[in-house]
């Protein structure tokens, strides 16, 4: 007999949720509706801002935001390649260029000591993103952007509920934004959120993602060019419900890391990223770095193996630089951010969800530590 597969994700909904979704469905108001409004208020008092716009994903949230700070055809955007490809994709759909900036080895966030030889004339903005859940390091990064005069928008799609220092992800520069695909700490099936203190960044976001109307305009008139990036009511009631009970998942997620942790920790051949001081974490997911002594290949046969016995696992990310559209456009080739690569090569997401028994993450360390 073989054992259950463990899959790499999946959500945590109870009967909170289904309730929550059911009395949506059966109100007039499927859009732009009650839900809404009470899913951004929740939502701006959890993070701590004064303001939250509630839209269709996370890439819509970033999208919207280049285009409230003024990125076009003439801006450099400064991102990381170590990330999900929406954190660049977005500079690239406003027209602009993005710059990437290599990551520190043990954070495995943007190193923030390559920033300034990063900034040009043209440079409109930083997007730093919350890697895993890690929030960025806003010390270094928010008087550079200050004394340079640049937009920082955090892409905080991984971090919903991590503080530094008391402070919540997604709080520290001109926005942050959060995703709610399922693998997230909180879903909405799909979505996202801008968070925000600057009411003139969110009163625009609010219009492009409602198709350029303003709050005051009717349906037919569009002051500016806009999107339908809206997030349904029917999403905002499963938002609402699911951050109600953050506070319990993010437990129980911290409880797996902590189960994980204890079984590595002293293992030599993996490694862990490293949480500055300060940093109290919501875990999105568990990824381990296998030592040098091991390249992509090695790695990949890991994850095949894992896989085969019936472990969800998967690389995690790959460098957004290599991909072939940035190729095309930009040149990029490898040993262009050799931190960033090196550590694409060599990562290794473990399944992480609130089911995960201690059995479970015993199987699958002593499976994956028999291929090392
Ligand atoms: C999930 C995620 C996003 C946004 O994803 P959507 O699927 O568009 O909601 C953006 N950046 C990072 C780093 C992410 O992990």
């Amino acid at each position: 007999m073989t054992d259950a597969f463990i899959p790499l994700a999946r959500p945590n909904i109870t009967d909170l949720e289904v309730r929550a979704v059911t009395a949506v469905l059966q109100s007039p108001n499927l859009s732009l509706g009650p839900k809404l409004v009470e899913f951004e208020n929740a939502f701006s008092s959890y993070c701590g801002t004064k303001h939250a716009v509630a839209c269709s994903s996370g890439t819509a949230a970033l999208h919207m935001l280049m285009i409230a700070t003024g990125v076009n055809a003439s801006s450099e955007v400064i991102t990381t390649p170590f990330s999900f490809i929406a954190s660049a994709n977005c500079i690239l759909l406003a027209g602009g260029k993005p710059v990437f900036v290599d990551v520190d080895p043990d954070s495995w966030n943007m190193d923030t000591t390559k920033i300034a030889s990063a900034i040009t004339t043209n440079t409109k903005a930083i997007i730093p993103v919350d890697v895993f859940g890690q929030i960025a390091d806003y010390d270094a990064i928010l008087p550079l952007a200050k004394q340079h005069g640049l937009r920082v928008v955090e892409d905080s799609c991984e971090a919903l509920g991590t503080e530094f220092n008391g402070q919540c992800a997604g709080a520290f520069g001109d926005a942050g934004v959060f995703g709610f695909y399922p693998n997230k700490q909180l879903t909405t099936g799909e979505g996202g959120m801008i968070v925000t203190n600057d009411k003139a960044l969110a009163d625009h976001c609010r219009s492009l993602r409602n198709q350029g109307r303003d709050v005051q305009s009717g349906w037919l008139a569009h002051p500016r060019l806009g999107f339908n990036y809206r997030l349904s009511d029917i999403n905002c009631a499963l938002g609402i419900a699911q951050l109600e009970r953050m506070t319990d998942i993010i437990s129980a997620r911290s409880q797996i890391e902590l189960m994980y942790r204890a079984r590595l920790t002293d293992e030599p051949r993996v490694h862990m990223q490293k949480i500055r001081d300060g940093i109290d974490m919501s875990w999105f997911v568990f990824v381990i770095r296998l030592d040098d002594r091991y390249n992509q290949n090695d790695r990949d046969r890991i994850l095949m193996a894992l896989t085969e016995s019936g472990i969800g696992c998967s690389n995690y990310f790959a460098p957004i630089h290599l991909q072939p559209f940035y190729v095309a456009q930009f040149g990029y080739k490898p040993g262009d951010f050799p931190v960033c690569e090196a550590l694409a090569a060599r990562t290794i997401a473990l399944p992480f969800h609130h089911e995960l028994t201690e059995n479970d993450v015993d199987r699958i360390c002593t499976s994956l530590q028999s291929r090392l």
